[in-house]
């Protein structure tokens, strides 16, 4: 589960995000959705403490992420390994293929797993074949990523966010930097996931998708929550002007 409070984050002068609060209680998938420099990605990087909130709540799976000012008064973790801690029950997903380039597609997939949680290589193996035969990759595990499609890399990396067996998956616009063709594809292992129940938050551009798949539709504007509700409402029966016309823009 996610509880974020009342999150601000400010880089320098630029306040980027001004007291969002959301939350993801298990099974819950929640999409975001708004414009460019919106502040979706700082929101999703607070979340896997990637950015330092300045101020704000975030608790993943129970716990409150602590944070401690320094000298400068940036805030900080206030200990790395709490921070280790919750990006080990976290999957990330990003919008450009994070594969490591180094490494054959079972190799990318066990890496974590292996040399971070202390699995036996036999047993991620065996695991990291069943997660690429799911994302349609089982002939593909020898293959490094450069002799990949686009939307095989991107499932690729979801079967290496899976391999860790988070409690949480987190996607940012994972298929906005696909060729067309390819975006089903990657859309219909996400979809799988969501349809079993997994807690996710996803940032998308994707609005037939997430009013699809999505328990809770959270609009941002600016920084700010200028609506929510469940899919229908969001895309149905917009309240907000700003949303009403997000979506004609975009739909
Ligand atoms: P997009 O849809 O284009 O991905 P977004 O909603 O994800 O947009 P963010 O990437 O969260 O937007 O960025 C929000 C704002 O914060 C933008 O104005 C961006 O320039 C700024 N920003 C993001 N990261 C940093 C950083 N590390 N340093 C300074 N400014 C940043
Ligand atoms: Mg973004």
């Amino acid at each position: 589960a996610i509880h974020v409070e009342n999150l601000h984050k400010k880089f320098g002068d630029l306040h980027v995000l001004k007291g969002v609060s959301l939350s993801a209680r298990d099974g819950d998938v929640i999409a975001i959705i708004g414009g460019s420099g919106s502040g979706k990605s700082t929101l999703l990087r607070c979340i896997n403490c990637l950015e330092n909130p300045t101020s704000g709540v975030v608790r993943v799976n129970g716990e409150e992420i602590r944070m401690k000012a320094d000298s400068h008064g940036n805030t900080q973790p206030a200990d790395r390994r709490q921070i280790e801690r919750i990006r080990s029950r976290l999957g990330m997903v990003f919008q450009n293929f994070n594969l490591w380039s180094h490494m054959t597609l079972l190799e990318n997939v066990i890496e974590v797993p292996v040399h971070v949680l202390g699995v036996k290589p036999e047993v991620a193996t065996a695991e990291a074949e069943k997660l690429l035969a799911r994302v349609g990759l089982a002939e593909k595990r020898d293959v490094y990523p450069a002799y990949l499609s686009g939307g095989q890399q991107q499932r690729g990396a979801i079967a290496r966010a899976l391999a860790i067996q988070p409690r949480v998956m987190l996607f940012d616009e994972p298929t906005s930097a696909l060729d067309p063709e390819l975006v089903g594809e990657v859309l219909k292992v996400i979809g799988d996931l969501a349809r079993e129940g997994r807690t996710m938050v996803l940032v998308t551009h994707e609005m037939k998708f997430a009013r699809e798949v999505a328990t809770h539709v959270v609009y941002l504007y600016n920084g700010v929550v200028e609506e929510e509700g469940p899919p229908d409402a969001i895309f149905n029966a917009p309240r907000s002007e700003r949303l009403k016309q997000f979506i004609r823009n975009i739909g």
